[in-house]
């Protein structure tokens, strides 16, 4: 079936009840038929939900679906998508091992490279995003794992995920890269050489700023590591919250249509104003790696990013004038949201690191909702005056 298809109709067995949208159970534990049928899932012989920090029906439902989007053999699902990061490094490292990443990363992955995994004696070494003599010449022998984002947060960098498959598999390393920007219907890194695939489905996966989860979308032998990992160390995602996502899931696809036709047309006006240095967005032409996002990418996505000319207070300034965009730190809803990385997520770098993430004072990020696009527009056009 078509993904349009998949994201409604991959569902749960109907119970008794004949429910015709999936029920949710909302289990801690699940019963055995005998002592035998609970000796051999406890060995995991057989397979059963037993407890809901193992798994669920509605946890499964959604990795069934995403996995099938993804062209993934199998998933995971945690409670947030740093939960996901997390347990995917967890599962796959060990004390001495490397990490290559691409430079602009989420905040908080930026965190655990540089704070928490070298506690753990694990490391990890920067590179620009598309400098691809970059990523072969950091490898070492230690090097178990090249990390992408792209598109990246904020300033939109398109890493070309097939290119740097080649680099990983001929050094025996696994590819993963961060596709929340994208969703699976934009983008399928698993199909272009990637190993695994994260999502922070607290973004566009939710959309409606209601639930957070996470998932790791890749093989069954990688998903065997994860799973061993996860059972016992805990970062679940609720079965409540599986059973939204996946409800969310059904309308996706109808949504990202909106959030990427309104990204294009604001990103599209805001190039022809004069209060802008530059605007970026993957499907715009002057898009510096416009080729591999087409080549890569259905759609250009739901975030806009721009550089205003008067720079840092004039930023702040964009942002106090918006009457309709909401300032808040989340994206991929259906309302519109703004922020300015220089004053809040990125504000701990120094000057030089940002400008080596491409975050300039005066950037701002658009978060581009489902209102209607003359709407936004007149917000933003009004903001800029
Ligand atoms: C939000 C986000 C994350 C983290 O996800 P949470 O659900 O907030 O834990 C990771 N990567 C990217 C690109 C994100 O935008």
């Amino acid at each position: 079936m078509k993904q349009e298809t998949e994201l409604i109709r991959t569902q749960i067995e109907r119970s008794q009840n004949n429910e015709n949208s999936s029920p949710l159970y909302l289990n801690s534990s699940y019963a055995f038929a005998d002592s035998e049928d609970m000796r051999a899932q406890f060995a995991e012989e057989k397979e059963g939900h037993v407890y809901s920090r193992y798994a669920n029906p509605n946890v499964a439902e959604l990795i069934e679906k995403m996995s099938k989007l993804e062209g993934a053999e199998n998933g995971w699902a945690t409670a947030t998508g740093m939960a996901a990061v997390f347990t995917l490094f967890g599962a796959l490292l060990k004390s001495g091992d490397e990490i290559i990443s691409s430079r602009s990363v989420f905040g908080s992955t930026h965190k655990l490279f540089t704070e928490i995994l070298p506690k753990w004696n694990i490391h990890t070494s920067y590179v620009n995003s598309n400098d691809y003599e970059a990523y072969d010449s950091a490898i070492t022998e230690r090097t178990k794992i090249i990390y992408i984002e792209s598109p990246s947060n904020p300033a939109l960098d398109i890493i070309d995920i097939e290119r740097v498959s080649v680099i990983a598999r001929n050094k025996g390393l696994l590819l993963v890269i961060d596709n929340c920007f994208a969703t699976p219907l934009l983008q399928q890194p698993l199909k272009l050489g990637a190993d695994v695939s994260i999502h922070s489905a607290t973004k566009y996966i939710d959309g409606q700023g209601r639930t957070m989860g996470g998932l790791i979308l890749s093989s069954n032998e990688i998903i065997k590591q994860v799973r061993a990992f996860a059972r016992h160390t805990g970062p679940a995602m609720s079965p409540f919250n599986a059973w939204v996502l996946s409800k969310s899931l059904e309308t996706l696809d109808v949504r990202m249509e909106r959030h990427c036709s309104n990204a294009l047309e604001i990103a599209d006006r805001l190039e022809g104003h004069n209060a802008i240095e530059w605007v970026r967005y993957p499907f715009l032409r002057s898009h510096p790696d416009y080729e591999i996002a087409q080549r890569q990418m259905t759609k250009g996505g739901g975030i806009v990013s721009f550089e205003l000319k008067a720079g840092l207070e004039a930023g702040k300034k964009f942002l106090d004038k918006l009457q309709l965009f909401t300032l808040t730190a989340n994206l991929g809803d259906v309302r519109s949201i703004a922020t300015h990385p220089a004053s809040t997520t990125h504000s701990k770098l120094t000057l030089k690191e940002r400008k080596e993430v491409g975050i300039g004072d005066g950037l701002v990020r658009l978060s581009i909702g489902l209102e209607h696009v003359d709407d936004l527009w007149e917000d933003i056009s009004n903001a800029l005056s």
